[in-house]
């Protein structure tokens, strides 16, 4: 296909993909402004998908509450959100494919299984590595196992594939030692979060990849699975966490981060704008400042390595008291 595009510049595509299982918190809105950032600072476009297909996780309306606080933030995308769980029929489809390539297999273990049986060190948050139990299994045994509860797992073999993150630059991570082989689909006829990603970003022409770096681990596995599938992967650049002072992820046991409190507690978004920038080193100060004033500014170098330590200080330098707005 020839380059019709006089510009010769390809069109940056990004994505802010929300899970609505929860609110969204300080943790995130650093990641999302990142990735708008990126996006919108080459005049690139936005795609807004809701990963809505870990259903018993999913809160009634948290998915309305997710676009009120990209608002809030000043963050806009283009077209309407991409809703997962209205593209299973997308997602069977690459499972098809994969089935009559002899990618996947059905594996019967329940977790426990693969707990007991793995005996190798694993990564703590990866889980287990699956020891291959089922791997002798053909892709048309699915069908005897009708009565039973299986998932599809992905053989991941011996390559692990390496990339060059936009962020950290070169990275390998041995997929034997992380996991092994990979659900692609859970018994409970959903497609698993790997499979699902990989196909909506094929499908809506995403460029890059701009995510949390706990997703490190996931980057290889859905290389494999755009390899499989004949589809051409992003770019991915992981950023690092917004932490807690105990060094641990943000979660509720740092007191309420969420955005809808920061808002309902009269908290300005351009003062927590100001706060991410600063913090991504594109402002020397804390100001306050908009969404849009910071196109100029963004600077993926200037963004420390470390991740970012919300001290209940900087929280109170925006007129905040996490710990007074209950759990
Ligand atoms: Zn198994």
């Amino acid at each position: 296909m020839s380059n019709t595009n006089p510009s010769s510049l390809p069109t940056v595509v990004g994505r802010l993909a929300p899970s609505p299982t929860g609110a969204q918190h300080i943790g995130n809105a650093r990641t999302y402004l990142i990735a708008w950032l990126s996006a919108r600072s080459r005049g690139g476009q936005v795609v807004l998908r809701m990963e809505d297909i870990d259903s018993p996780r999913v809160k009634p309306g948290a998915a309305g509450q997710t676009c009120d606080d990209l608002h809030w933030l000043g963050l806009d995308w283009d077209g309407e959100p991409v809703v997962q769980s209205q593209r299973l029929g997308y997602y069977e489809s690459a499972l098809l494919r994969l089935q009559t390539q002899e990618s996947v297999y059905p594996c019967t273990c329940s977790r426990t299984d693969v707990a007991q049986a793995a005996s190798a060190p694993h990564e703590e948050h990866e889980g287990p590595i699956y020891p291959g139990t089922c791997s002798g299994r053909r892709a048309a045994d699915g069908a005897q196992l009708e009565r039973r509860s299986f998932a599809w797992r992905f053989r991941v073999g011996s390559d692990s594939p390496c990339f060059v993150d936009g962020f950290r630059g070169p990275t390998a991570l041995d997929l034997r030692r992380v996991g092994g082989d990979f659900v692609v689909w859970k018994s409970a006829d959903a497609p698993a979060y790997q499979l699902a990603v990989v196909v909506d970003d094929a499908a809506f022409g995403i460029t890059e990849v701009v995510r949390g770096d706990d997703l490190l681990p996931s980057t290889p596995r859905q290389l494999l699975l755009y390899n499989a599938l004949h589809l051409r992967p992003p770019q991915f650049i992981h950023v690092p966490l917004v932490v807690g002072p105990d060094g641990r992820r943000l979660a509720k046991r740092h007191g309420n981060t969420r955005l809808a409190s920061l808002r309902t507690a009269g908290v300005k978004p351009q003062a927590l704008l100001g706060l991410l920038a600063w913090s991504c080193g594109w402002l020397p100060r804390l100001e306050s400042i908009s969404a849009r004033d910071l196109l100029p500014l963004f600077r993926l170098e200037t963004i420390p390595p470390e991740p970012l330590v919300l001290e209940p200080a900087l929280l109170r330098s925006i007129g905040y008291r996490a710990e007074n707005s209950g759990p």
